[in-house]
């Protein structure tokens, strides 16, 4: 452990002691605000101290070919009038590209909605990407992927990551009858083709927690690598009554216990604002410790804790509030969202368009909101700390 982990690893300590102990969350907010620009500045004066990035998230269009209980976007929920008649052309995605690496983005997330629902523009990113040499992953919902394996395997993604909700009851329950098969099925043909680094995402909610053990050794068998464990989060639109609460967290550990050591690693996502209620009761029951735990050197900093050494399993906390700060995401139609809390409203608003704005004055532009996010990120956060 270097002396700059060690130091990153109090920083984030020292956010939770002052927001446990009632520190205004403003003074708290100002503080990591700091902290981070003082790692991209790192990042840009002496190059690799701690490697962080700009991520460029990418929705490829708003369809998708299923209607799953959890989705995160608002028009799952909603009537969907979304119409292609605005949506960028193809040169349009190519500029974007290239305007985005100048600037600086390394890593480009094909996020959405349904990407291999469009393959010539999902083609023409990852194309371009491969050309400028930036890292790009995709995820999708795995069901069109054995109908669209000859071009997927000609790329070199970084990680291909299909969502999985449990095992064949629980995921067609949350995600359309027959869809597990059509996933699996989309898991075998990733391998078969070669594409490394599959994941599973797999979103817990109340009552699908019980299903992972009995989902694990499907995708194992199917040529899993990595499993990634995200905890639903309100939003407008979803059901509370899925969102798991910090028993839950300790449910998913025990269905983990005997989970094939042909996996990887397993990480148990938490975010300190989506999922504030989880990360505060382990907080405040001394869940999280200082010694055993380590930097994950992503975009900034964020805190990794052991669960058990075969297959690797790790609690993977992020409290740095990055969104505004690290990157932002394009729609079909050029609009640009924050990674996650513009994506509950409807109709889609952003805070820019690629068609009007160059990258350097969207960056601009997500920064401004900046502050207010990492205030209403700790308010949260802090809230859930001190009901107790
Ligand atoms: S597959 Fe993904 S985008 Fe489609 S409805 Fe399900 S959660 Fe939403």
């Amino acid at each position: 452990m270097t002396e700059t982990h060690n130091e990153f690893i109090d920083f984030q300590f020292g956010i939770m002691d002052d927001l446990a102990n009632g520190r205004d969350f403003r003074k708290v907010a100002k503080d990591a605000r700091d902290k981070i620009k003082e790692i991209y500045d790192t990042r840009n004066n002496s190059g690799d101290k701690i490697p962080s990035g700009l991520e460029l998230g990418v929705d490829v269009n708003r369809i998708c070919n299923l209607k799953c209980s959890h989705c995160y976007l608002a028009d799952t929920h909603i009537q969907n009038e979304y119409s292609n008649q605005d949506d960028l052309t193809s040169q349009d995605w190519k500029n974007l590209i290239y305007d985005a690496k100048d600037f600086g983005v390394r890593t480009l997330s094909i996020v959405g909605k349904e990407p291999l629902l469009s393959p010539d523009t999902t083609k023409i990113i990852l194309e371009t990407a491969e050309n400028r040499g930036l890292n790009y992953r995709i995820l999708t919902n795995g069901t069109l992927i054995p109908s669209e394996i000859n071009w997927l395997k000609q790329f070199n993604f970084s990680f291909t990551s299909i969502s999985f909700d449990g095992d064949e009851p629980n995921h067609d329950k949350i995600r359309g009858q027959g869809n597990y098969q059509k996933a699996l099925e989309g898991l075998r043909t990733a391998k078969k083709a070669g594409l490394e680094n599959l994941t599973a995402n797999f979103t817990t909610m109340t009552h699908n927690v019980n299903s992972l053990d009995k989902m694990l050794p499907d995708l194992v068998n199917a040529g899993l690598d990595y499993l990634s464990v995200g905890f639903c989060f309100e939003t407008s639109y979803n059901d509370l009554s899925l969102i798991p609460t910090q028993d839950i967290f300790y449910k998913t550990i025990d269905q983990l216990k005997n989970a094939s050591k042909n996996i990887k690693s397993i990480t148990l996502n938490l975010m300190g604002k989506e999922n504030s209620e989880i990360v505060a009761g382990l907080w405040n029951q001394g869940y999280f410790k200082k010694q055993n735990s380590a930097i994950l050197e992503d975009f900034a900093p964020s805190l990794l804790f052991p669960i058990n050494d075969s297959p690797k399993t790790f609690a993977h906390l992020t409290i740095l509030p990055l969104v505004n700060y690290s990157g932002f995401r394009i729609g079909p139609e050029g609009i640009v969202t924050d990674f996650c809390e513009d994506l509950m409203q409807h109709p889609l608003k952003g805070f820019g368009n690629i068609k009007k704005d160059s990258f350097a004055e969207l960056y601009e532009k997500s920064k401004t909101r900046w502050k207010e996010s990492s205030e209403n990120y700790y308010q949260t956060l802090q809230n859930s700390l001190l009901r107790k």
